[in-house]
């Protein structure tokens, strides 16, 4: 199975009613790569209106509780997410895991509570500067990776793991093409041990610094199947660049 690019947007705690022209502008602007999947990953208090007002595109949110519902205040649960229009989210970002103390085994859950309810799920894994510096990023990440997968046996496509060295998010310091091939191939092969053949059909996407003038090295990079992408995702006109640099399949 030919794996399609994801370019996913992540707008943090970005974006007001007012910006949802730019969802529009996204939105309309990624027709022009029907070959790409793309989507944006909102506050979630944006889902619902851009999912109204944009059926055909995909929305996701940027975190989901491993819990259905409960005694949990400020958090949402997978249903709650479908329920408001997200057809995909992100679990394990390294801020979330950084300022909410997120643990792999609580990734994990929060991974197959999405998957289990029918949203496709980005899992964010990745390096701090102190490990990259050590020459440990590949063992640490793919330590990182086996304990925060779920398990899983629907479409591949459906589980993304994201790649993104801490230090390279928002800091427009990006790693070398080579040490991003690398890690990709380390992480495609703990795909493949832990999934067999699935795990070789799963994408793996790099997040960190991509913006329109790097994103067309990064995306032609061998098991790099896309991109997430913070600071840039905010506006159509450095956005769309990104998607429009991933290589014609
Ligand atoms: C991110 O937060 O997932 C990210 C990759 O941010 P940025 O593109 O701004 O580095």
């Amino acid at each position: 199975m030919a794996r399609r690019y994801l370019v996913a947007g992540n707008w943090k705690m970005h974006g007001l009613a007012s910006d949802l022209g730019e969802v529009a502008a996204i939105a309309s602007g990624a027709e022009r790569r029907p070959d790409v999947d793309v989507a944006l990953c909102l506050p979630a208090t944006l889902i619902e209106r851009a999912a109204r007002a944009l059926p055909a595109f995909a929305i996701g949110g940027q975190d989901v509780h491993a819990e259905d519902k409960g005694a949990h205040t400020g958090d949402i649960g997978a249903a709650m997410l479908s329920d408001a229009g997200a057809s995909l989210t992100i679990v394990g970002h390294s801020e979330r895991r950084a300022d909410h103390g997120e643990s792999d085994e609580g990734v994990q859950a929060k991974a197959a509570a999405a998957l289990a309810s029918g949203l496709d799920v980005i899992l964010c894994v990745g390096e701090s500067l102190e490990v990259r510096k050590s020459g440990q990023a590949i063992p640490e990440v793919e330590r990182q990776l086996l304990a925060s997968l779920p398990e899983f046996e629907g479409n591949p496509s459906r589980l993304s793991v994201a790649y993104e060295p801490i230090w390279a998010i928002g800091t427009g310091l990006v790693p070398s093409l080579e040490d991003i091939a690398a890690m990709h191939g380390a992480l495609r092969q703990q795909l493949v041990d832990r999934f067999g053949a699935a795990g070789g059909d799963m994408r793996i996407l790099y997040g960190g610094s991509v913006k329109a003038s790097n994103a067309g090295e990064i995306l032609a990079i061998d098991d790099v199947d896309g991109a997430l992408v913070g600071g840039a995702s905010l506006k159509s006109a450095d956005f769309l660049p990104i998607v429009e640099a991933a290589p014609q399949s």
